[in-house]
């Protein structure tokens, strides 16, 4: 056998393992080396033809990411699906989806995720944002792979592989949200749906919204949000001549109130440094805005101490906090009106739901689903951390303001937090378990027979 009759024999299987380099993605390959289960490539796929819809804000194309749910779901044959419009322009389209149980009189199941996403700079990221390239180690990065198209997608194939199994018919009607406009406060996609005579319908007794991904080995499960107060104070004083000194300048008092409130944040924090609380369970403000000064051509007039200042602070409030006692302080310390001071506070949020309890769900045995979700997550061999206030705001809060129990679960264990971030990647193999996940929980809570 000469050598040249030898290299063509060879030939072959190399040009085969040069064609699986181009054609496999990256982790399937990996894993035949390594022990773990083999990638299942369908539900990956669909998840990156999702992430390709740009949904991105200011422009979201959601007619787009409709029809491709639309498409999916229509291959689910125990779902029925509508689609719902709540403002007159019909640009802001809604998709729900029905898998109706046995017992359509008991409260139903809701899972929600949102269609939109934030808007991503392209010559930040290391792969294109809306490309959801597959990397060599099973990364997906795309924006909203994490926030929140990961738990969309995995609700749909949980259900898929759920409906195939003969034996299984849920006995609650489950029901499966896409909302528009999440991302900029829900007021044209949540917040009106949940007013609709379609939401009274439901008869919605349980929620899952999105949660966020957790960097360590247990999933992340969150009972309430934290409600944001955007608070501008502002001073008033006699204007003088730069040189001079004197009592009750604009400057001085909104200078005074500056230092009171930057107290008050130390306090807080300190709490959290201490170990004593979460950065979610404390009342967070931070000065995010200054506005004082004579304006001149070249900067400000230096000679002249203005009649005006003021400052702005984003505040954050759990829904442990109390809003009364918080309105006192600021009209008494922090923008009293002896120090000639005025204040604004816009409430972006509700702090209390429509019974005047504070807007959170019960994490304890008083609320049955919160046992029922628990089990389903343990069952599926997943860990829980202990449950946490999410820092900001989502769509959750618009359901708890009616009382409906809802929690924030997006099962992503071992993963950077990533959401609005620049690289915002999911791993293959984390989404797929997500899928599991799910299974089991959505077993259970449609399973459910217990009084609510
Ligand atoms: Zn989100």
């Amino acid at each position: 056998m000469s050598r040249h009759h030898h290299r063509r024999r060879l030939a072959l299987p190399v040009f085969f393992l040069l064609l699986l380099e181009v054609f496999l993605p990256s982790a399937a390959k990996n894993h035949h080396q390594s022990t773990d289960p083999p990638i299942d490539p369908i539900p990956i796929t669909r998840f990156r033809e999702y992430l390709r819809i740009i949904t991105a804000h200011p422009t979201p194309d959601y007619t787009s990411a409709i029809n491709y749910l639309l498409n999916l779901s229509s291959e689910i044959p125990s779902l029925q699906s509508e689609v719902l419009y709540f403002t007159p322009q019909k640009d802001k389209p809604l998709l729900l989806l029905t898998w109706a149980g046995s017992d359509p009189t008991l409260p139903s199941i809701l899972l929600n995720s949102h269609l939109d996403s934030v808007p991503a700079e392209p010559h930040k990221w290391v792969h294109p944002p809306f490309s959801a390239h597959y990397a060599g180690d099973g990364k997906i990065f795309a924006r909203g792979a994490q926030d929140d198209k990961c738990i969309g997608i995995q609700y749909l194939e949980a259900i898929k592989s759920l409906s195939q199994e003969n034996q299984f018919r849920p006995l609650r009607n489950l029901h499966i949200s896409f909302v528009p406009d999440e991302e900029t406060g829900g007021f044209d996609g949540m917040a009106k749906f949940v007013e609709s005579e379609e939401f009274k319908k439901l008869n919605v007794g349980f929620v899952l919204d999105e949660g966020q991904a957790s960097p360590g080995d247990e999933y992340r499960v969150f009972y309430a949000d934290r409600s944001p107060w955007h608070i501008v104070i502002k001073a008033v004083g006699i204007p003088g001549h730069g040189s001079r000194m004197y009592d009750n300048c604009a400057m001085e008092n909104l200078m005074k109130s500056i230092e009171v409130i930057n107290k008050f944040r130390d306090a807080e924090f300190d709490k959290v440094k201490a170990g004593l609380a979460m950065n979610s369970e404390v009342i967070s403000a931070n000065p995010v805005f200054l506005n004082a000064g004579t304006p001149s051509p070249t900067g400000f007039v230096m000679n002249m101490q203005p009649s005006e200042a003021e400052a702005g602070f984003d505040v954050r409030l759990p829904p442990t906090a109390d809003p009364d006692s918080l309105r006192r302080r600021i009209a008494e310390e922090w923008a009293p009106a002896w120090r000639n001071m005025t204040f604004k506070i816009t409430e972006k949020g509700p702090l209390r739901d429509y019974l005047g309890r504070p807007l959170l769900t019960h994490t304890n045995d008083s609320n049955p689903w919160w046992s029922v979700f628990k089990d389903a997550v343990i069952a599926a061999s997943g860990k829980l951390a202990k449950p946490e206030i999410l820092a900001s705001t989502t769509d959750a809060r618009f359901m708890r303001q009616l009382g409906i129990p809802t929690l924030g679960f997006s099962p992503m264990k071992n993963t950077p937090i990533l959401l609005h971030d620049h690289n915002e990647f999911l791993k293959d193999s984390v989404f797929l378990e997500g899928i599991k996940v799910y299974k089991s929980i959505i077993r259970s809570l449609t399973s459910f027979a217990g009084s609510p």
